[in-house]
């Protein structure tokens, strides 16, 4: 057993990172600025949109998305029940409603004709949301959206680097938001990223993500700007810091390396548990390229005497970090009592939240600590199989 505790999950940072914030600290220009500009025209390249727009998280950037789509009082957003807090909390701020939808129940993924029942005349958008890195069947929640002229805002806070039918996630909805955030594939500390092909949702977005500020407020402390600015609406304080950016386009740069090793990892695992009743590997579709930014199994409770947070308990006394993604919305207390929905309601959600353990996933796990968790897993399910 291993003697030193492998956290859930550590940001890979090393010398470029830091250079590049040094510089930034040693600039004399600290907030949003031309590091902020680097990144983001970096970014639109990355992912192959027109418009990325850096803003300081993903809640933010579903914000701004939904305000650029014209969300209003009453309106109705289908959001996955199977999410984090931010990507329904955010149609509240509309005084709108987010409609929850259950999963698929093998790529976990919101579920495409249950989006097609939860459709009401007050329904504006959907915000499909990658779950673990892999893309949403999105050819049919397009034709759904086309259909019943519903904006799409995708929520790809787990999905970058990840495609669907060779498109990649940042190019195939109304509007994309990328996270930031320490735990993801790249990471800026805080931050985020909206992508878009669409320019007038791209101008209000970047209008609104800095105080409604007429265009290019942050140059008005810079040689070429000007002290003069027009509020044209009351906007938010989104923007993005240049130490941050400075993260972001080192981070950039080695998307594609840490997706190559978490990939490689997965198939690592994959191997590893091939053959064990006791647990269910991921779901890959075969018309996705899968970010594998979470490595989510499947306990089969059938086949062991204890529950998944006795699972998780035992992997912590072997010093193994996990985390589970996610506790449904439906079965937090807010959404429970005020939007009154009923577990029944999500019969899949429900169900596979009681089996789902993310296992640790990143490249600074060295090939012992992954076998160090394979072994883990192993042997909770071996001294516990039914
Ligand atoms: C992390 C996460 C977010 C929020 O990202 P922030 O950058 O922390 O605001 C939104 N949606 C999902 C699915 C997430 O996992």
């Amino acid at each position: 057993m291993r003697t030193e505790f492998l956290p859930f999950h550590l940001p890979d940072i090393d010398d470029a990172e830091i250079n590049s914030v040094e510089q930034i600290l040693r600039s004399g220009w600290l907030t949003t600025g031309p590091k902020v500009r680097e990144f983001e025209k970096s970014f639109a390249k990355f992912v192959g949109a027109r418009h990325a727009i850096a803003v300081n998280s993903c809640t933010a950037a579903l914000h701004l998305a939904l305000d650029a789509i014209g969300i209003k009082e009453g309106d109705e957003v289908i959001v996955p029940t199977l999410t984090f807090a931010a990507t329904a909390e955010v149609v509240f701020y509309f005084r709108a409603t987010p409609v929850l939808v259950d999963c698929c129940p093998k790529t976990m993924n919101i579920d495409p004709e249950r989006i097609e029942r939860a459709i009401t005349p007050r329904t504006r958008a959907i915000i499909p949301v990658h779950f673990a890195g892999q893309p949403c069947q999105m050819d049919a929640i397009r034709d759904i959206a086309r259909h019943h002229k519903l904006a799409v805002i995708e929520d790809a806070a787990h999905s970058l680097p990840a495609s669907y039918r060779g498109e990649m996630v940042g190019t195939i909805g109304d509007i994309t938001c990328f996270s930031f955030y320490a735990t993801k594939t790249i990471t800026t500390g805080e931050g985020g990223m909206i992508a878009t092909n669409n320019d007038e949702y791209a101008e209000r977005m970047r209008i609104m993500s800095l105080h409604g500020i007429s265009k290019d407020a942050w140059m008005r402390y810079t040689a070429e700007g000007s002290w003069r600015y027009d509020i044209l609406f009351p906007g938010y304080k989104y923007n993005l810091t240049d130490i941050a950016a400075a993260l972001g386009v080192e981070q950039l740069k080695k998307c594609y390396r840490f997706y190559e090793t978490r990939k490689r990892m997965a198939q690592t695992f994959d191997q590893a548990f091939a053959d064990m009743d006791a647990l269910r590997i991921p779901f890959v579709d075969e018309a996705v390229q899968h970010a594998w930014h979470l490595y989510v199994i499947q306990l089969n409770l059938d086949r062991l005497t204890i529950t998944r947070d006795r699972f998780i308990e035992e992997l912590k006394r072997a010093n193994i970090g996990t985390s589970v993604h996610f506790i449904p919305l439906h079965l937090h207390p807010f959404y429970r009592d005020t939007l009154r929905y009923d577990a029944r309601d999500f019969p899949c959600a429900t169900q596979i939240f009681e089996r789902i353990i993310s296992l640790p996933l990143y490249t600074r796990m060295s090939s012992d600590d992954q076998q160090d968790v394979i072994h883990a897993v192993k042997e909770t399910i071996r001294s516990h199989q039914r």
